[in-house]
């Protein structure tokens, strides 16, 4: 069975990247599984502090580990955003197989000193539990909702988008796994579209680093972007608003068509139906296809 590190390694070499999909319920859980399972690719689920408390921590790495056991299936779970150390043990003790340290709204240095707690942490269970959980970061700031923007959010423009010498000073001081930069992606979908990407900062990153990079708020980036992007250096891309759309406008549709209706699998259908096209349109993209 291969490990996240070396799907993220193989996604690299064949100049893929690894979609990474917010979920919060079984329905997406489903939906995303069902999506790379067509495609036969990895993939990595994610669970924000608010989502975890919702779907239920030791319940979500019961659901991976199931569907990777069962059918021997490189499928994944990371804890997307989490901004304490408390909180990112919590997901490390409970079995998850990546955690996201978000420290990008601190200054630097406070940054770099929460990250490396965390990975002495995460270090020190590997060790221990012969695992082999990987550590996520974020410097430079890209706004923190996954909602239909009306604007970009304030504080987000060329000039704070990550430097190659932070990150390489970073990545040296901290001992990360992966990075999340700021590259002209921001969380959220923006109405008049998103901002454009820029590929030769993600080069320029990527190579000052020396770690893979993961590219969050991927939903609202146009296909040609993302192309860049993943040439550029990116290995795993973050979607999650998109699929919040699938979901919220399909069950929308359904409860509005079939008012009668009580069964929720049958409700629900049209909504992890959704969920599943939306994220097998992005696997393919992710994978070349
Ligand atoms: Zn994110």
């Amino acid at each position: 069975m291969k490990t996240l590190r070396e799907c993220i390694k193989e996604a690299e070499a064949k100049g893929v990247a690894l979609g990474h999909f917010n979920i919060a319920n079984l329905e997406g859980f489903h939906a995303v599984y069902r999506a790379a399972k067509k495609l036969g690719v990895p993939v990595i689920i994610g669970l924000s502090e608010g989502e975890e408390d919702f779907v239920g921590r030791e319940e979500a790495v019961a659901l991976v580990r199931t569907i990777r056991e069962r059918g021997n299936y490189p499928i994944f779970l990371n804890a997307d955003h989490h901004y304490s150390l408390e909180s990112v043990k919590n997901a490390i003790d409970a079995g998850f197989d990546a955690v996201i340290i978000d420290g990008a709204k601190l200054p630097l240095e406070e940054n770099i000193i929460l990250t490396k707690k965390c990975v002495e942490y995460a270090k020190g269970v590997n060790t221990k539990d012969g695992r082999d959980i990987l550590v996520e970061a974020e410097i430079g700031f890209i706004g923190v909702s996954s909602k239909i923007l009306d604007a970009i959010p304030e504080g987000i423009s060329e000039t704070t988008m990550t430097s190659g010498k932070d990150a390489e000073y970073f990545v040296s001081q901290t001992g990360v796994d992966l990075l999340a930069p700021s590259v002209g992606n921001i969380h959220g979908m923006v109405k008049g579209g998103n901002p454009r990407l820029h590929p030769e900062r993600v080069k320029e990153i990527r190579q000052a680093a020396g770690v893979p990079l993961v590219l969050h708020g991927g939903s609202g980036i146009t296909d040609e972007d993302f192309t860049n992007a993943i040439e550029a250096g990116v290995a795993i891309i973050h979607i999650s608003t998109e699929l919040r759309l699938a979901y919220s406008q399909a069950l929308k549709k359904s409860l509005a068509e079939n008012p009668d209706e009580l069964a929720p699998y049958k409700i629900l259908q049209p909504a992890v139906a959704a969920m599943e096209a939306a994220a097998e349109a992005r696997l393919k993209l992710f994978n070349g296809r």
